[in-house]
């Protein structure tokens, strides 16, 4: 989102929200369409002959699938992102997976106001406009949404569905809706069974996913969890922490209580993070995230323990340097333990959401992999970094879901320049479907500039699987 300032969690809050507006419970038993073809057997989108890296496994090291209406939210995010084995809260419908927080969020923020519509219609959310009365809904939508057919988030959604679920939506026909929407609800009826049968036909190997701390602490259902375990690595989210220095917060009472260690200063801080590091270690944690770029610029300053303030009413410079702390403190942590350390970088914020103030970090703690995501439009500056600091790293993730061209631009700029051992393509995608359709632009593009480099299979095995494979462990 160029331009628009709008941090990421705003973002997604007013999608929660918006979209929801009331989104929460039980609309419609999911369809079961009863004789229709199995999804996952139906034939893939039709892939240029010449493709020649199709059959390359691909990593998704930064992914969000389960950040849709559907699963449901809770005070600190997403459900999925706060309880293991998450279920839908609903049915899960194909505007799910079109209207995400970012299709959403996007077209909102484009001037198209489909919330205003519903409203106007007397529905209390989109979602169950669609249940109730597909054709209005659809008619309303359709003029909307048709705007944004061009761009990377529909694109990849759609194209997706189309290889997951052998539906295209692209053409707005409302029955080809109809019959994608029958076969993402039967999917999405066991979505831990749904999810590895689709990573194995969208030619995915590994999925990594950012959680919160809570995570490894709560089940939304254990068979789910059992399941989930056997496909999904995290990552834990450092940003909550740098919230929890209100004289009241639940929030740190509730971790506190969890880790048994009440943090009041620098000592107890260091052992709190310790504790929480340690839970989400024992709960299958591979590294650490963290998205502050969205509401703050990244040079985070070193700061000794007698110049913070670590509870209280801190004005804001004495909040800066509580952040600063605390991500010096888990970078610290993640060094001793050869933690990565994701880092969104551009993308919103701008421009305040350059990455070049990270390098000061990674050369404090080398120990600790340092993965810049997303990178636009800061494409030259993160490649600059990949190539000058050992420890940095740069994810392609999102740059499809903005503008597949935006990731044959890095492409472009980067296998001439960057050594290929640094480049990473995850999705940052909010769905499998999503992700799939993301996934068949990359593949598509990376061949491309591949061979326009001279290079050959060992960069696409080395971008879409080694590199991620060797950062978060295992790789099959
Ligand atoms: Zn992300």
């Amino acid at each position: 989102m160029p331009g628009q300032n709008v941090g990421r969690r705003d973002f997604m809050r007013r999608a929660a929200t918006g979209a929801a507006a009331g989104a929460a419970v039980g609309i419609v038993a999911p369809a079961t369409a009863s004789g229709a073809e199995d999804p996952a057997s139906a034939k893939p989108d039709a892939q240029p002959a010449d493709m020649a890296l199709s059959d390359i496994p691909n990593f998704c090291g930064h992914e969000h699938w389960g950040s849709i209406m559907a699963l449901g939210t809770v005070e600190e995010g997403f459900r999925a992102d706060v309880l293991q084995g998450t279920l839908p809260v609903r049915g899960v419908t194909v505007w799910d997976l079109v209207l995400d927080p970012y299709g959403w969020g996007w077209l909102n923020s484009g001037g198209s106001d489909l919330g205003e519509k519903t409203q106007a219609a007397g529905k209390r959310d989109f979602f169950a406009w669609w249940n109730e009365d597909p054709a209005r809904a659809f008619a309303a939508a359709k003029p909307l949404l048709e705007r944004h057919r061009l761009t990377g988030v529909f694109r990849c959604t759609a194209r997706g569905i189309q290889t997951l679920h052998g539906v295209d939506i692209s053409s707005f026909d409302q029955d080809a809706w109809v019959a994608a929407d029958r076969r993402v609800a039967e999917a999405y009826n066991d979505i831990h069974a749904w999810h590895p049968k689709a990573m194995a036909k969208a030619g995915f190997e590994g999925l990594v996913r950012a959680v919160h701390p809570e995570f490894y602490s709560r089940t939304d259902d254990a068979r789910g969890a059992a399941s989930e375990k056997g496909y999904l690595r995290t990552l834990m989210r450092i940003d909550p922490l740098t919230a929890l220095w209100t004289k009241k917060n639940p929030r740190r009472d509730q971790l506190a209580d969890m880790v048994h260690v009440d943090p009041v200063d620098a000592k107890t801080w260091r052992e709190f993070i310790g504790r929480i590091l340690d839970r989400a270690r024992d709960g299958g944690a591979v590294g650490i995230k963290q998205l502050q770029a969205y509401h703050r610029p990244l040079d985070f300053q070193h700061r000794a323990d007698g110049e913070v303030k670590f509870r209280g009413a801190l004005s804001d410079e004495e909040k800066r340097s509580f952040e600063d702390w605390v991500v010096h403190e888990c970078c610290k942590q993640a060094h001793d333990r050869k933690w990565p350390h994701q880092v969104h970088v551009g993308t919103n914020n701008l421009p305040q959401s350059s990455p070049l103030p990270l390098e000061a970090l990674a050369k404090r703690y080398p120990g600790m992999p340092l993965v810049l995501l997303h990178c636009w439009p800061y494409l030259a500056e993160s490649g600059y970094l990949a190539k000058l600091v050992p420890s940095i790293h740069i994810d392609t993730c999102w740059q499809a879901v903005l503008n597949p061209a935006f990731y044959g631009e890095a492409m472009r700029l980067w296998l001439g320049y960057v050594p290929q051992h640094k480049i990473m393509c995850a999705h940052d995608a909010t769905s499998v479907e999503m992700a799939a359709g993301s996934a068949l632009f990359v593949r598509e593009m990376l061949a491309k500039e591949i061979a326009a480099t001279g290079g050959g299979r060992d960069t696409g095995q080395a971008l879409l699987h080694d590199n991620a494979a060797r950062l978060y462990g295992g790789g099959h």
